[in-house]
């Protein structure tokens, strides 16, 4: 098997990546906490997971891929202070929680879709393993790794020598949080210890969420619900665990703490996290105006594959600064790109062997999806080369890829977007034009473009 190297965040270092079951990789991402709009900094996070899972596979690995669903108890300061994202979410929209989850999980859904972002193997929400993280957390009462305050359960943190190893913190350097809105649990004996069970009393006493314990009933903490479902679908022991840098120092710390105290042994081999997005050299924020959606970006009249190419153009552990001036020159880029390969010619071809191997190397260098995508641009004017084999060629960059030049091949639009075609045809007729609308905005979502004549609708491939 060809070689594939990543920067593995636990030994700060490039490493040869060799799974535990020969062929076989387990890998676990911290998934969407849904109480809001998934955005273009999640947008990236999410694509450079599925190139490094659409990379394992291309190499020969089989993926058994998990994703959680945070729908309970993230709070807002990532740690134990802050409120509750769910139940804050619900308020602002004048939701229950369990709809505000729904709602947002299929914004999720709706938005890799549109990018191409292939489905994990187990899509799975919190809320549906809850027994498991009581019995989790029982386990490490068991074993003496919690205490008790009549708040909460907490996890013992100077009890896990290695804790703060990770992200290279002393745990002597972790301080309170300072913040007015923080509430501080004054019986929690070390600031980095963290909550494994919320009871439901004091600013929690209304909590919607809740469920039975031995504790009383409550909520569980973020952090609990990753290691117990990471070992229910994939083991005490997995390949790679993703995420972003800011799950680094709080969340992926907690993650180990309590899965190794649970097990006494290694939880995982290979740390993959996923740099920043920035927009307009700024973090992003609501209250800045610079938080895009997915349907932002179609509302521009740009294809969300134009964005996947931008991303692309980025090495996954870089800083990246999104600006829509960028995205123009992608969304430019990619429209030659798909010029390009329409005209290539069609045959039974062979993929080049030698521009294989380069792409296999880039790829096995920790990802360089910036190096594969230059010798595309290589590959397609390479003069030595017949149209035809570049055609297979490049069709095999887009396993990885993922720019959906597959689907190129026919210009034949898919049975979804013939029914909504259908569908809007019918909202035409009754002279419905916001459902017309709307539709119109659905098929773009699928990469489709509808042209209106005075009563016909045409439709094709959505060009930049
Ligand atoms: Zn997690």
């Amino acid at each position: 098997m060809d070689v594939i190297k990543f920067w593995n965040t636990k030994t700060r270092g490039y490493e040869k990546f060799v799974p535990i079951k020969e062929g076989r990789v387990s890998m676990y991402s911290c998934g969407p906490t849904v109480y809001d709009f998934t955005h273009i900094g999640h947008m990236r996070r999410y694509i450079g997971d599925d190139v490094l899972k659409r990379t394992l596979g291309y190499f020969g690995y089989e993926v058994n891929h998990v994703m959680n669903i945070t729908d309970v108890g993230h709070l807002s300061d990532d740690g134990d202070e802050g409120e509750d994202k769910m139940e804050k979410g619900a308020l602002k929209y004048g939701k229950t929680v369990w709809e505000v989850a729904e709602f947002y999980t299929e914004y999720f859904e709706k938005t890799m879709k549109a990018l191409d972002v292939l489905t994990p193997t187990h899509f799975i929400k919190a809320t549906d393993h809850i027994d498991g993280m009581i019995a989790f957390v029982k386990h490490l009462e068991e074993k003496g790794f919690t205490y008790e305050t009549p708040q909460a359960i907490y996890f013992d943190t100077t009890k896990f020598k290695e804790y703060g190893a990770l992200s290279g913190q002393k745990i002597e350097d972790k301080k309170q949080a300072v913040r007015e809105d923080v509430v501080v649990d004054k019986n929690k004996k070390h600031p980095a210890d963290f909550v494994l069970w919320f009871k439901r009393v004091g600013r929690f006493a209304h909590h919607t969420m809740r469920w039975e314990s031995k504790w009383g009933d409550g909520f569980p903490g973020w952090h609990i619900e990753c290691s117990a479902m990471s070992m229910e679908y994939l083991g005490e022991t997995i390949d790679i665990h993703t995420g972003g840098v800011d799950h680094i120092p709080v969340h992926h710390e907690n993650e180990i703490a309590q899965s190794e105290c649970a097990t006494g042994h290694e939880f995982v081999h290979f740390w993959i996290h996923h740099n920043f997005l920035q927009v307009e050299g700024e973090k992003m924020s609501k209250s800045k105006g610079n938080y895009y959606t997915i349907d932002d970006i179609v509302e521009k009249g740009i294809n969300p594959l134009a964005l996947r190419f931008l991303f692309l153009q980025a090495h996954y552990r870089k800083a990246m600064n999104f600006t829509f001036e960028s995205l123009k020159g992608a969304e430019n880029a990619y429209d030659r790109l798909i010029d390009i390969f329409s005209n290539l010619k069609e045959s039974e071809a062979k993929a080049d062997f030698d521009y294989i191997g380069r792409f296999k190397r880039a790829l096995g260098d920790d990802l360089d999806t910036p190096g594969v995508i230059a010798l595309m641009w290589e590959l397609l004017h390479d003069m030595r080369l017949d149209s035809e084999i570049k055609r297979a060629t490049v069709l095999e960059f887009d396993k990885v890829l993922g720019l959906g030049l597959d689907k190129i091949e026919k210009d034949i639009a898919p049975k979804e977007v013939l029914d909504l075609l259908e569908k809007r045809q019918i909202a035409r007729n009754s002279k419905n034009w916001q459902e017309s609308d709307e539709i119109r905005h659905q098929i773009a979502l699928l990469g489709w473009e509808v042209l209106d004549s005075k009563d016909d609708q045409k439709i094709s491939r959505f060009r930049p």
